[in-house]
């Protein structure tokens, strides 16, 4: 590793957070740049910051004489505040994987162009072509924005029949995307850490449990035949290849009740279905991050044991202090100053 290697985290939120903790124990300092930077999750616990507009060219710009590498701890950082980066600074996740994993249009082509599986979509840009879509439709469908969208918001379920000018209305959006529902068993997740010399590897599945569009719980390692498990690899292998990830890579993709897997979308960062990992890996998802980025080898992957993780959402304090007064739970706490109703305030997980 370089000598006083300093990572620069845009972003400040409890993924940056937890970056940061991992790579204090690696002896890492870290900037994070953010306009909300003071007392989020991430600002609180950083060794510098940076409280500035991602499109503030002077700030970036100072920003990136201080650090050798730059990682987004969101995927919907605006890209200008990662080409700004010199050549010098290693890039995470990269402008192109950041670009496609900002627009679900751009991630399904993708998909489709690597030979993914994905359930069938169509691009919508206005009442007519969301009328003409829904003329092929003989089941029911999600209705979702390109762009902008997370944890299930700027989303509409569609029925047959369904009158395609309130639809559109209620989506209000200039570019969407029409696709399928899928008849799932299951969510399954995976993630993938590449370094800059295009070495990669592959953390164990997740299972996951959602409500509303909001991951609730997930289970890790998941159960699962060995030719899904191949087929998920060889997916998320591809995908990173082919985006020229650097750092992390999640996946997440449906299992359907004949056993084959069809994706969904990706996000080019740590992800909350891989929390457990902190605990349940010899090396987690934040330190095969820093790993990555700093020059250092992959860590061990091996799990111990079989895992779960619970997000404690907005108000639900009975969960955490559950948590606490339970010996073999660890409760982690990002340290938000505002609790809203389904924010993501923490998580706890255990061993089975
Ligand atoms: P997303 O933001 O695309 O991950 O969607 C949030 C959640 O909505 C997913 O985790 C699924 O539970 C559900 N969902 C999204 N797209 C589909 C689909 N095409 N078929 C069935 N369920 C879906």
């Amino acid at each position: 590793m370089m000598k006083n290697f300093k990572l620069g985290i845009l972003g400040s939120g409890q993924l940056g957070r937890m970056t940061v903790q991992a790579a204090a124990n690696y002896g890492i300092s870290c900037h994070v740049f953010a306009p909300d930077v003071k007392d989020s999750p991430a600002g609180q616990i950083c060794n510098t910051l940076s409280n500035a507009d991602y499109t503030d060219k002077i700030a970036l710009k100072k920003f990136y004489s201080m650090v050798d590498a730059v990682t987004c701890e969101f995927e919907n950082v605006p890209s200008i505040a990662l080409e700004m980066a010199p050549k010098e600074c290693i890039k995470s996740p990269g402008i192109t994987a950041l670009k496609t994993a900002q627009n679900r249009l751009c991630e399904k082509d993708t998909a489709k162009f690597l030979g993914i599986p994905t359930a069938p979509y169509w691009k919508i840009e206005s009442i007519d072509d969301l009328a003409n879509a829904m003329r092929f439709l003989d089941s029911n469908a999600i209705l979702k924005t390109a762009k902008f969208g997370y944890d299930g918001k700027g989303q509409i379920r569609t029925k047959t029949g369904d009158d395609p000018e309130i639809l559109w209305k209620e989506i209000n959006t200039d570019i969407a995307i029409l696709e399928y529902l899928v008849d799932f068993k299951s969510e399954i997740s995976f993630l993938l850490a590449r370094n800059i010399d295009g070495e990669t590897i592959i953390f164990p599945p997740t299972i996951n449990y959602h409500d509303r569009g909001i991951l609730v719980h997930s289970t890790a390692p998941a159960i699962l035949p060995s030719n899904v498990i191949e087929a998920g690899n060889d997916y998320i292998k591809t995908m990173a290849d082919h985006l020229e990830v650097v750092g992390l890579l999640a996946m997440e993709l449906f299992l359907t009740q004949e056993n084959t897997l069809i994706f969904n979308e990706i996000a080019p960062r740590p992800h909350n279905s891989f929390h457990w990992t902190i605990e349940g890996c010899k090396t987690s998802q934040f330190q095969q991050l820093i790993r990555s980025l700093s020059g250092l080898p992959f860590g061990d992957i091996s799990v111990i044991g079989r895992w779960h993780m619970r997000n404690i959402l907005g108000h639900s304090k009975e969960e955490l202090t559950k948590g606490y007064k339970s010996s073999g739970k660890y409760v982690h706490e990002y340290g938000k100053q505002k609790t809203k109703e389904n924010r993501k305030m923490g998580h706890i997980t255990w061993n089975e």
